[in-house]
């Protein structure tokens, strides 16, 4: 394997540095994670999605420790629903894992919490603080290039450790968590419910363990100050009359009430020459979407090729940086699209000052997943990943694909329409591309959906 003998240094080891450093690996650089773990309990619910994506990396201690898929029950605007199905995941117990995945994929490792980052003329200078060391002793390492992936304690684009740029945030919300014990006999089970303070997402792991989190509206002054937030959390759980169920035969667990802020948040400048801001740092969304871990692995699957890129082709930078940063805008939106899709669908207190922000915001038109006929389809040169870089090829652009898809089944669609035009059959096509005609068939029919071929 080649060895690129720049030193990168990722600070944060949850989805989002960890594939960003095991994609780097695979480029052949040296990557360092220097991360401290989750200090509070975190549980949170995966789709397919995510898992498919740990299983096709190899993630094998990660696919390890995600626990059972359950259905969820859904009680939103007064009916009640179970259709959706999400695997259980206890966040200490996943970064663990995904941080002893990394380091058999042979990414270097330090357990620290990074304190700053300062930008010399040769490079970053990083300082972090151990358990293996004096207490408050500084220890300093240098990085060519330097990653922020401490998620939504990411401070690179937020005007922190250096002022690069700044964010857009939805409205503020945090998430108020309490955990419980209970019968290990009680199956494993989610269940979220809407009322007129926010929303509740109720956990029960199976194992003798349950979470009951509540997400509220946090602008300034209206959480409660620590000593009064098991007051606040008893006062909510009173008002949502899911958690008596919910709740029965439960016994709290002494840790108290743990707060995480939870605002979708997007920054406008997530990277430049000599660094890149990954994962929630760069594109935060409302936990309601169900999603983030999801867009953190897609996250660091995309850096790694874009600072392939600025190390290697610095011509390329601006087009590295444009795909990076179209990249994360059009997650926000669609995401931003999709809460307020979910929040709009809750009719019952309009005038209730959490569903009030939300039902609105963000201001103006479209839907989470346009039709893709909205608009016609036209054939652009955008930025796309290419043998580990970032280069500009021929996209189709449609309403539901704003960015442009290069490849269906690895089969380039502008190229496979110059062979369609001229009568070739998928079998040929195929030889062409040295696929299996099934590819070809399965982009074929992709350009019939968007009338491609009509053309
Ligand atoms: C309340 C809440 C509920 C959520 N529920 C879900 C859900 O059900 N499903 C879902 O898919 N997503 C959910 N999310 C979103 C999900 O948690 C994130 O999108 C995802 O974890 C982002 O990954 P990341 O790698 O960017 O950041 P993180 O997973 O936050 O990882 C950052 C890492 O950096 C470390 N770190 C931070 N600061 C430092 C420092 N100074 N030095 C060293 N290390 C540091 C942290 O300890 C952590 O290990 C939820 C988010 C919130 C807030």
């Amino acid at each position: 394997m080649v060895n690129n003998n720049r030193s990168i240094v990722i600070m944060g080891g949850g989805p989002a540095g960890v594939f960003t450093a095991c994609g780097l690996v695979d480029l052949g650089y040296s990557a360092t994670i220097i991360t401290r773990p989750r200090p509070f309990p975190a549980w949170e619910g995966i789709s397919e999605r995510p898992r498919t994506s740990l299983q096709h990396f190899g993630f094998r201690a990660a696919l390890a420790s995600i626990g059972p898929m359950v259905t969820r029950a859904a009680h939103w605007n007064g009916q009640s629903q179970a259709q959706n199905r999400e695997y259980i995941l206890n966040r200490q117990t996943f970064d663990q894992a995904l941080l002893q995945d990394a380091k058999n994929k042979g990414v270097q490792i330090i357990h620290g919490r990074v304190e700053k980052a300062v930008r010399h003329e040769n490079g970053w200078e990083i300082s972090y603080v151990t358990s293996d060391a004096p207490p408050h002793q500084k220890i300093k390492i240098k990085a060519d290039f330097l990653v922020d992936a401490r998620g939504r304690e990411s401070k690179l684009a937020k005007g922190g450790d250096i002022a690069e740029g700044d964010s857009t945030s939805g409205p503020a919300t945090s998430a108020l968590l309490k955990s419980y014990e209970v019968s290990p006999d009680l199956d494993a089970m989610t269940s979220v419910a809407s009322f007129p303070k926010g929303w509740a997402w109720f956990l029960r792991d199976g194992e003798g363990t349950a979470i009951l989190q509540i997400f509220i509206n946090s602008e300034k002054g209206e959480l409660p100050p620590k000593a009064g937030l098991d007051q606040y959390f008893s006062e909510l759980t009173s008002i949502l009359p899911e958690s008596e169920a919910w709740l029965r035969g439960t016994t709290e667990q002494t840790s108290g009430v743990s707060v995480r802020t939870a605002a979708a948040n997007r920054a406008t400048c997530a990277g430049g020459n000599d660094f890149l801001v990954v994962g929630d740092g760069a594109l935060a969304l409302d936990p309601l979407s169900g999603n983030g871990i999801f867009y953190a692995i897609g996250s660091g699957l995309s850096a790694a090729p874009v600072i392939n890129s600025l190390l290697k082709k610095p011509e390329d930078k601006d087009l590295a940086l444009q795909f990076y940063q179209e990249r994360i805008e059009n997650s926000f939106k669609a995401g931003c699209l999709m809460g307020r899709e979910f929040y709009a669908a809750e009719e019952r207190w309009p005038e209730e000052a959490f569903w009030k922000a939300r039902r609105l915001w963000p201001r103006g038109e479209g839907a989470s997943h346009p039709d893709p006929l909205l608009q016609p389809a036209k054939i652009c040169k955008k930025p796309v990943v290419k043998e580990g870089f970032i280069a500009l090829e021929d996209v189709i652009v449609t309403a539901d694909h704003p960015r442009g898809v290069w490849k269906i089944d690895g089969i380039p669609l502008v190229k496979l329409m110059v062979l369609l035009a001229a009568k070739k059959t998928d079998n040929e096509s195929a030889a062409v591309f040295g696929a299996e005609a099934a590819q070809v068939t399965s982009a074929r029919n992709w350009l019939l959906s968007r009338n491609m071929l009509e053309i």
